[in-house]
């Protein structure tokens, strides 16, 4: 899971991860920055807030099965896919070896803006481009082989989290775990205002893309775009 900020794979993806883990799979978490620009308190140093949100990142994590949290330090606001994020996350793909990618969308969403943060945008492109063509190309930064020994890994799906309507291609039945997402939403107490208002939104916008994806009435979804990379 690539995503920008601590709390993004929890909103996105939550009822997906712990269908995943519930599953049996392994999941690691790479977070692009350290939440540094989030919250409202003016009063908490920006050292503190990335601490805090960190670790309200391991927590939420922990709820839905997930131990392996990594965060890349770039800076919170000014995310931009540039080389060097690129390859921060190839390096994190050729570590880990993953069989999928999940990340945000580098397409602005015009009907729902907030899930276009220009963070998200740049994240979502610098993990397309490290699994395809960094992570597998042993040409692409070539320090990542020479110096740090390792290999190049060919991720085999991609899976973009929200796309915009009409080019969902898979939708991850999250009904049995809907529940524990919104347990770990509100692992990010620093992002809460409402945390009730937060819960009731995430029940009721689960339960509008079951709809979407044709699931029985009452059931909640998750809808992605998947490419699968030969
Ligand atoms: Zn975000």
């Amino acid at each position: 899971m690539v995503t920008a900020h601590p709390d993004d794979v929890d909103f996105g993806s939550g009822g997906t991860v712990a269908a995943f883990t519930s599953a049996g799979l392994d999941v690691t978490y790479c977070i692009v920055t350290n939440g540094d620009a989030g919250g409202s308190d003016r009063t908490a140093s920006r050292a503190d807030m990335a601490a805090l949100r960190q670790d309200e990142q391991r927590a939420a994590a922990a709820v839905v099965g997930v131990s392996d949290v990594r965060f890349l330090g770039h800076p919170d606001g000014m995310v931009q896919a540039t080389p060097e994020l690129r390859r921060d996350i190839s390096r994190v793909i050729r570590q880990v070896r993953p069989e999928r990618v999940l990340t945000q969308s580098p397409e602005r969403n015009w009907d729902f803006i907030f899930a276009s943060h220009p963070d998200h945008l740049a994240t979502g492109e610098a993990a397309v481009c490290a699994v395809y063509p960094d992570a597998r190309n042993p040409f692409a930064h070539p320090e990542l082989l020479e110096d740090e020994g390792l290999e190049p890994w060919s991720v085999a799906e991609l899976w973009i989290m929200a796309p915009g309507e009409g080019s969902a291609h898979v939708a991850v039945d999250t009904t049995a775990t809907v529940e524990r997402k919104v347990a770990a939403l509100m692992c990010h107490k620093s992002q809460l205002g409402d945390p009730d208002a937060v819960a009731q939104r995430v029940f009721s916008m689960s339960q509008a893309q079951g709809d979407l994806a044709g699931l029985p009435e009452g059931s909640s979804a998750e809808l992605f775009r998947v490419t699968r990379i030969p």
